[in-house]
């Protein structure tokens, strides 16, 4: 590595995350648009690390690359079955709000007097004074 400035380091480490990650990222966002099954993606990744390797070797790499390959490999796995958090975040938001109509459903009671409907902050009737605090 001693022929090696800080820049061709930076521009190596570049090169090897942005083409072990590209083919995973393509697939995961632009043609699947949905997370693989978990063998379909070890088989994909395993696929994409030897032609990282075949690649690198070819291009003249070092062992040290190989070592990134595999933890690309990892993340590429990771990307592939990763699922959309967008699709939680809407259904925990519907959640949220189905919750604070329940909530707010909830914050009327019925006079057990004269079945005057109130809101259950009030300590006593509206309509005709009854105790409401049970
Ligand atoms: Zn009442």
């Amino acid at each position: 590595m001693e022929g090696l400035s800080t820049s061709d380091m930076v521009f190596s480490i570049v090169v090897t995350w942005g083409i072990g990650l590209a083919p995973p990222l393509l697939m995961r966002f632009v043609f699947f648009k949905r997370p693989l099954g978990r063998f379909t993606a070890i088989i994909t990744c395993s696929i994409l690390f030897f032609l990282n390797v075949m690649l690198f070797i070819f291009l003249g790499s070092t062992n040290k690359t190989h070592g990134a390959l595999a933890i690309v490999a990892l993340v590429s796995y990771w990307i592939l079955t990763k699922e959309t958090k967008m699709k939680d975040i809407i259904a925990s938001g519907r959640r949220e709000s189905a919750k604070k109509l329940e909530t707010k459903e909830s914050d009327y009671i019925l006079c057990s007097n004269c079945k005057f409907e109130q809101w259950s902050g009030y300590s006593e009737c509206q309509k005709c004074g009854a105790n409401l605090s049970q």
